[in-house]
């Protein structure tokens, strides 16, 4: 007998966690801090015991697939956290992070001396195309998602009435077209797909049309003598973005324009990437082949410390800061643009989806009106871009490619999506796949 129950991003996109019980097994895949306007839940208690998980497994190292762990860790789990190498050297440098922010939050849910007793766990490593058994009936393997470096998706093999069944979970997939991500792995075979459905209803803009508008948005702004802002998220769209800076300087576009790194989480979670070379995709292993530093170049500085970071206000434009926050949320993006969105010659550039509520999405529609940051009101004169194709997550025909040549397939569970854009999903698949497709509901027990 097998159950699957969801705790978290079913009818939702943040807080993954996904219950799996199977035989005398109790495997938990992911355990995500829930973001945004679910932020609230993570002070709820997990409605499992913690101390009666046997496995966790971590499909990657995002904060809506980790966050939570160290709270697991306080109620009692005591087993090992199964996962990738790549994701466990991340998921230390974000854990650290989040708990700093964490405990000088309204709900401190744990703090930084609960990370290390959570990162002991870590240590089981499982790779790409290997295999692991669990138990005599129970098989785990790994294929790569193609969604962040160290990223995969989870088969769990298992038998019943001397029949093997298996359940494929797809975890966050990315797009096949990525710019230093290697590509994802699709699987042959598989009875119940709980796939994620986060762009179920979408297809995105091309990725070189992406790629074309991000240089000559800040070609454009350089002739101005303006100041480039790149809010980024510290974990792969930095490391994206150092990628095609590289190129522009390479190419010469950036002779003696200074661009600074002013993220210490980036910075650190660059140095993750440098280590998993062969991890990466055919664009970046070339550069690497001809011993060129794929995230390195003559004019990028980085700014570990505060006062380094405070010395670039005296630096005069052109120049470009990447800083985070992605969306503006908190980090040394928010000084930067108190500074320079009151100038008209200088430019913020949006590469990631801007949550509504957050201050990202507030600059994004603020239409050139006055705007709050902290208490500071900010006459928005900067001209405001968004990048659309850089996502790190699959469009609906990427996902449909995931599952249409999947054989045997019993039912497709739809996850991680918001209501609206799973029902549109579902009536895609339906009218392309004969697969039977469920919109899986928080908490709803699932007999696979
Ligand atoms: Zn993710």
């Amino acid at each position: 007998m097998a159950y699957y129950t969801s705790y978290g991003a079913a009818q939702g996109v943040t807080g993954s966690c996904h219950l799996l019980e199977v035989g005398y097994l109790k495997i938990l895949i992911d355990c995500g801090l829930f973001q945004g306007r679910d932020e609230e839940l993570n002070i709820e208690e997990f409605e499992f015991d913690p101390s009666e998980i046997d496995y966790v497994i971590i499909t990657h190292a995002h904060l809506d697939h980790i966050g939570r762990l160290p709270l697991l860790v306080k109620r009692g789990f005591q087993n090992k956290i199964i996962s990738t190498r790549a994701t466990y050297e991340i998921a230390k440098l974000m854990l650290a992070n989040a708990a700093g922010i964490i405990q000088d939050s309204k709900n401190p849910i744990y703090d930084e001396n609960d990370v290390e007793p959570t990162l002991r766990h870590f240590g089981t490593f499982l790779e790409y195309e290997e295999s692991m058994h669990l138990s005599d009936d129970i098989k785990i393997s790994f294929k790569n998602a193609g969604h962040i470096l160290g990223s995969a998706s989870l088969k769990v093999e298992f038998k019943e009435d001397g029949m093997t069944k298996s359940a494929i979970f797809s975890g966050d997939l990315g797009q096949h077209s990525r710019i230093i991500t290697s590509h994802l792995q699709p699987w042959k075979e598989g009875n119940y797909i709980f796939l994620e459905s986060t762009y179920g209803d979408r297809l995105h803009e091309d990725l070189r049309i992406s790629v074309n508008n991000f240089k000559e948005n800040i070609l454009n702004v350089i002739q101005k003598g303006g100041v480039v802002l790149l809010p980024s998220f510290a974990l792969e769209r930095t490391q994206e973005i150092l990628f095609l800076l590289r190129q522009m300087s390479e190419e010469g576009l950036l002779k003696d324009i200074p661009v600074f790194l002013d993220a210490p989480l980036a910075i650190n979670v660059t140095r993750v990437f440098k280590n998993f070379p062969q991890l990466l995709n055919e664009n970046v292993q070339e550069v690497i082949s001809n011993r060129i530093d794929p995230f390195g170049f003559d004019e990028l500085k980085t700014t570990l410390l505060k006062e380094e970071s405070i010395r670039i206000n005296e630096v005069a434009g052109p120049k470009i800061i990447v800083a985070g926050s992605g969306m503006c949320e908190g980090g040394r993006i928010k000084y930067h643009l108190v500074r320079y969105l009151q100038d008209s010659h200088n430019m913020v550039m949006f590469v990631g989806y801007q949550v509504p509520g957050t201050l990202g999405r507030t600059i994004l529609e603020s239409g050139f009106k006055t705007i709050k940051i902290d208490d500071a009101h900010i006459n928005v004169k900067a001209d405001i871009k968004v990048i659309n194709g850089f996502s790190a997550h699959a469009d609906q025909k990427e996902l449909i490619d995931f599952v249409k040549d999947l054989k045997n397939i019993f039912c497709i569970y739809l996850i991680h999506g918001d209501d609206d854009r799973l029902r549109i999903f579902k009536e895609k698949i339906n009218d392309e796949l004969e697969s039977k497709v469920h919109i899986v509901k928080k908490k709803e027990r699932i007999y696979i």
